[in-house]
C-alpha cells in the first residue's frame, strides 16, 4: 500500500496535501471531536462570533486558554515534517488545511493554504489591521487595535463566519489543478471545507487517504 501511494506520488503533474485536525493531534492538540474532543470540555457556543461580539472578555479568556496557553507550547510532528520534506523535493505543490494552529509553516511549507484561518495573527475587528501573536500581550484582556483601539479577534474562523479570502479561491483553485490528493487526519465531514475532496474526486484526481478510519 506505501509503495503504491508513493508511485502514485511520483508520477502525479501536481499533488496538494489536504489536512485536518489529525495530523496535529500527536503535537499535543487535541480534535474538537470526538472523545477527548475539545468540544467534550468546552461549550462549541463560545466559539460562535455572536458570543464573541456580546461576550468578548469571557469568551479572550477561554480563547487564551486554548489556542495560546495550549497550543502556544506545540511544535510539528513527524507528519508535518514529512510534508515538508516532499515540497523540498519538488514532489507536493501545496497544503490547505483546515488547522489553524500554524504548524505546516513551523514545519517548513511555504505554500499552505489555512482554509480556517491562523491562530498566528490576530485581526482588529474595527480597521482590520493585522498582528502577529508575538507583538500582542495576551495579559491585558481583550487585546486592543494600536491604531483605533478596536478589539482583536484571532484570525480564524468562528462559526458563523464565511471562509477567509484569498485562502478560500486558492484553494478551489489548486483543487482545480492538482491530480492526486493526499487527505490526512480529516474524516472530510465537515462542511464547507468538505467541498475540497469532494471537487477532487469530481476532478478525477487520485486520493490518498491517511486516516485510521475510511471516510466516504
Ligand atoms: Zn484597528
Amino acid at each position: 500500500m506505501y509503495d503504491k501511494a508513493a508511485q502514485i506520488i511520483k508520477d502525479a503533474r501536481r499533488v496538494t496535501a489536504f489536512t485536518g485536525a489529525g495530523i496535529s493531534v500527536e503535537s499535543g492538540i487535541p480534535p474538537f471531536r470526538g472523545e477527548n474532543g475539545l468540544w467534550n470540555k468546552y461549550d462549541p457556543a463560545t466559539f460562535d462570533i455572536s458570543y464573541f461580539h456580546s461576550y468578548t472578555q469571557r469568551s479572550w479568556e477561554v480563547l487564551r486558554e486554548i489556542f495560546y496557553d495550549l497550543f502556544g507550547q506545540v511544535q510539528p510532528n513527524t507528519a508535518h515534517y514529512a510534508l515538508a520534506e516532499l515540497e523540498a523535493r519538488g514532489m507536493l505543490h501545496s497544503v490547505i488545511t483546515q488547522n489553524v494552529d500554524h504548524l505546516h509553516y513551523e514545519a517548513g511549507n511555504t505554500v499552505v493554504h489555512e482554509f480556517h484561518g491562523s491562530l498566528k495573527h490576530l485581526v482588529c475587528l474595527d480597521c482590520r489591521q493585522r498582528y502577529e501573536i508575538s507583538q500582542i500581550d495576551l495579559n491585558l484582556l481583550p487585546p486592543k487595535c494600536e491604531l483605533c483601539g478596536g478589539v482583536l479577534k484571532p484570525d480564524v474562523i468562528f462559526f458563523g463566519e464565511p471562509i477567509p479570502e484569498p485562502a478560500r479561491t486558492n484553494s478551489f483553485n489548486e483543487t482545480k489543478k492538482s491530480d492526486c490528493f493526499i487527505l490526512i487526519g480529516t474524516t472530510g465531514t465537515v462542511a464547507p471545507a468538505n467541498m475540497i475532496p469532494t471537487q477532487a474526486k469530481l476532478n478525477g484526481a487520485t486520493i490518498i487517504e491517511i486516516n485510521p478510519h475510511r471516510s466516504e
